[in-house]
C-alpha cells in the first residue's frame, strides 16, 4: 500500500498519537503533518495526499478555512478530509460536512473508531481512483483509432472546430492538412494487408514525430490522415507539410520491405481565409488541394488558393 495521510493538528502531541494509533494498522506508506491550514495546504499541493485529519480549532488557518481553501483547487477535490472535533461543537461539525467534509472525529477519540473512519475513507478514496482512471481510459479509447493509436477523426474534427473559435477570438490563423498515402492499394497488394498496416502505423509515428507538440495528428480514415496545426500561417504549414512529405519519401523498412518507396500527398488549406467559414469548408478546401496534389503527380503539396478550387473533379477521383 502506497497510500499517504496527511494530519494538520496544532498539537504535536496529538499529531504523534494519531500516527502511532494509524501505524497499527498498513494503510499508509507515508504520513505527513502540519500545524495549520496554511502548511497543510502547502502540503496537499505538492504532495500525492490520499487523504487528510484535520483539525477544527486551530491558530493562523482554521479546519474552515482550510476546507475553504482546499475547495479552490480543483485537484484537491477527491481528496477526503475528516475533520477532528471538539466534543460539544455539534454545530460546526455539520458546518464542516456543510463545507465539504467527508466525515468528524470527536476529540479525545477512540483509536478503534480513529481507524475505522479513516478506512472507511480510504476505501472510497480508492475506489474513486479506479473510477476516475477507467473513465480517463474509456475517454482515451473513444478518441483514438486503434491501429496508429493516433486521435480518429471525431476527436480531430472536434478539435479542429475549438481551433478555429480560438484562431477566430485570438486573431491567429489555424491549418488543417489532409494527407493520403500514394497508391496503397497497391502496396497492400504486392506486400499484403497485414504488412500494409505496419506501414500505416510507420506513417503515423512519422508524422507524430514531425510535429510539435500542440499540433494534432488524427487518422482520418483508411489511408489518410489529417493534421492540425494550431497558430500555424498557410506558408508554415506548407512548409511543415513538405518536411513531412520528404521524411515519408526517404523513409526505409526492413526485411521483405526493403523495395518500397513509400510516398504521400498534402493538400493543405488555413483558417480564417474569405472562402472558409465553416468546419466543413476548411476540410473541403483541404481536400480540394489534395486531390490536386494527387492529379498533378503524387508525391507532393498542394496548398488551397494556389490555383482554384475544383469541386467538380472530385467525382472522378
Ligand atoms: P491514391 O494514390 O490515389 O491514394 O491511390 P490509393 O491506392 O492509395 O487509393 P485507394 O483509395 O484506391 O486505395 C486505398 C487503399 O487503402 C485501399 C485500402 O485497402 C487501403 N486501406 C485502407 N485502410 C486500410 C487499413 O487499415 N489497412 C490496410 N492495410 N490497408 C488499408
Ligand atoms: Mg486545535
Ligand atoms: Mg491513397
Ligand atoms: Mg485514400
Amino acid at each position: 500500500m502506497n497510500s499517504s495521510i496527511l494530519i494538520v493538528d496544532d498539537s504535536p502531541t496529538l499529531r504523534q498519537e494519531i500516527i502511532h494509533i494509524l501505524r497499527q494498522t498498513s494503510l499508509f506508506k507515508f504520513y505527513y503533518e502540519a500545524g495549520d491550514g496554511i502548511e497543510g495546504f502547502k502540503i496537499a499541493l505538492n504532495k500525492a495526499v490520499d487523504i487528510i485529519l484535520c483539525d477544527l480549532e486551530m491558530p493562523g488557518m482554521d479546519g474552515f478555512k482550510f476546507l475553504t481553501m482546499m475547495g479552490t483547487r480543483d485537484e484537491l477535490q477527491d481528496i477526503p478530509v475528516i475533520m477532528l472535533t471538539g466534543r460539544e461543537s455539534q454545530e460546526a461539525k455539520v458546518r464542516a460536512l456543510e463545507q465539504g467534509a467527508s466525515d468528524y472525529v470527536t476529540k479525545p477519540f477512540d483509536p478503534a473508531e480513529l481507524i475505522a473512519r479513516v478506512k472507511v475513507q480510504v476505501k472510497i478514496k480508492s475506489l474513486q481512483d479506479s473510477l476516475k482512471k477507467s473513465n480517463e481510459m474509456l475517454l482515451k479509447l473513444s478518441n483514438t483509432d486503434p491501429l496508429t493509436q493516433l486521435y480518429n477523426r471525431r476527436f480531430l474534427t472536434d478539435a479542429l472546430e475549438r481551433e478555429m473559435n480560438r484562431s477566430t477570438r485570438n486573431n491567429t490563423p489555424v491549418t488543417l492538412v489532409m494527407l493520403d498515402i500514394d497508391h496503397f492499394k497497391k502496396v497492400n497488394d504486392t506486400y499484403g494487408h497485414q504488412r500494409g498496416d505496419l506501414i500505416l502505423k510507420r506513417v503515423a509515428d512519422l508524422l507524430l514525430s514531425g510535429l510539435r507538440e500542440y499540433d494534432l495528428a488524427s487518422r482520418f480514415g483508411g489511408e489518410e490522415f489529417a493534421l492540425v496545426l494550431p497558430e500555424t500561417s498557410p506558408e508554415q504549414g506548407f512548409e511543415a507539410a513538405e518536411r513531412l512529405r520528404l521524411a515519408c519519401s526517404e523513409l526505409s523498412f526492413p526485411d521483405e520491405l526493403s523495395a518500397l518507396k513509400l510516398t504521400i500527398s498534402l493538400g493543405v488549406a488555413a483558417f480564417p481565409h474569405p472562402d472558409i467559414h465553416t468546419l466543413d469548408d476548411l476540410i473541403r478546401e483541404a481536400d480540394y488541394a489534395l486531390y490536386r496534389a494527387k492529379r498533378t503527380g503524387r508525391n507532393r503539396v498542394s496548398l488551397h488558393g494556389d490555383c482554384p478550387s475544383s469541386p467538380e473533379h472530385m467525382a472522378s477521383a
